[in-house]
């Protein structure tokens, strides 16, 4: 049985590194991939081959695999080429894009989408979504200090004493916290916003202060996830957001509810206000953002104020990020196949899951 990985259109990263292949040929797989498919990961030709890949062309890839690895998903046109019954791995997002469902319907393929996961303890180590959120994170913390002119940490200089920079933090979750924990390392002043019960105590573990908006919505039975809130407490929300993003040097905002759009908590007014030379931002841009001007992988500056839009800040850190989407990918296998045999047994409730569409 054949495992290919093709190489990203969009991306620096890698759906499966070398250092996964031992994995791969325990459970009995023969491993290709797409000429180049590494390069911008750090991972050459020559070291997959090292690593008992063969390197071939996109299109023998497509044609000939029998499990087909990608993280953004090729094009219908390419689906069309797949050999039947094979598996094909990616990231379809079905819950902002219910559409790809029918649009998968029409090929004789089982597709695994592995933002589909579940947010259970079993499945953590194939947990994608946690693993890029994280990496995003730290990384949204250190783009901002690109384009601050200030430093992060209180510092007592002959020349003067310098204060500590202040870091507010919106959606305590995968991302929120890692950034919170990274900027703190770095001596920022932190406070979190977030509307789920269990972030409180994250949030303060970490050393931050976490600011309370009463009146939040139950999420408990969401799955981990966030739930809609009210108008009446968004409102309630933004403006005492207002009140700390004025006197706040820094805003990561992560704040996203799954399958919708991005709730608006920095508003028009409140940036209007804030310090010229504050930063933000915004990984939550590519569901809308949590910023008004916000606008999707671009950097605008409006009243001084630098705005990021960029929702993909893992593929900036291209070789750790690939290293985990491989583990992930690994773990997600070793549930599937064994001795060369894939089985996409429905009985198992992470296989379940992810299995978005099957070959008839
Ligand atoms: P996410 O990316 O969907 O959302 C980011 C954060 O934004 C969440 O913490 C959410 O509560 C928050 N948010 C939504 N609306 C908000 C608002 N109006 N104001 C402030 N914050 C708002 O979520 P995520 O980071 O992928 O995951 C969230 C949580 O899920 C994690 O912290 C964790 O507790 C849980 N989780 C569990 C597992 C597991 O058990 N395997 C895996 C991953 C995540």
């Amino acid at each position: 049985m054949v495992i290919g990985i093709l190489k990203e259109q969009y991306f620096n990263r890698v759906s499966i590194a070398p250092s996964s292949s031992k994995k791969l040929d325990v459970m009995g797989l023969t491993r290709m991939i797409e000429k180049g498919a590494g390069e911008k990961a750090g991972f050459s030709d020559e070291l997959y081959h090292e690593n008992g890949f063969t390197s071939t062309s996109r299109e023998s890839v497509l044609t000939t695999s029998d499990i087909i690895v990608s993280i953004a998903p090729v094009t219908d046109s390419e689906l069309g080429i797949m050999k039947k019954d094979a598996i094909y791995i990616s990231m379809f997002a079905p819950y902002q894009n219910a559409a790809v469902l029918d649009q998968l319907s029409n090929y004789p393929i089982n597709v695994i989408s592995m933002d589909m996961i579940p947010r259970t303890t079993l499945a953590q180590s194939m947990d994608i979504l946690s693993s890029m959120a994280s990496l995003a994170g730290y990384k949204a913390v250190l783009k901002a200090t690109d384009y601050y002119n200030n430093m992060f940490p209180m510092m007592m200089t002959a020349a003067g004493t310098i204060p500590p920079t202040k870091v507010m933090i919106l959606g305590a979750g995968v991302a929120g916290l890692q950034a919170i924990a990274t900027a703190k390392r770095l001596g920022a002043v932190v406070e979190a916003f977030d509307t789920r019960t269990a972030a409180k105590e994250e949030v303060m573990s970490l050393g931050a202060n976490f600011v309370e908006v009463e009146g939040a919505t139950d999420d408990r039975g969401a799955g981990g996830y966030a739930v809609q809130q009210s108008e009446e407490y968004l409102e309630k929300q933004r403006a005492l957001v207002q009140e700390r993003a004025l006197k706040s040097n820094i805003i990561i905002a992560t704040a996203q509810v799954r399958g919708r759009k991005a709730p608006l908590l920095v508003t028009e007014d409140t940036i209007k206000n804030m310090k010229p030379g504050s930063v933000i931002v915004d990984l939550a841009a590519s569901t809308g953002g949590n910023c008004a001007f916000t606008e999707n992988n671009k950097i605008i500056v409006t009243n001084g104020v630098t705005i990021v839009g960029n929702s993909d800040l893992s593929d900036e850190l291209s070789g750790v990020a690939s290293t985990l989407f491989s583990n992930n990918i690994i773990n997600f296998l070793q549930i599937v196949v064994k001795d060369g045999v894939a089985n996409l047994n429905e009985e198992n409730e992470i296989i379940k899951s992810a299995l978005i569409s099957k070959s008839n």
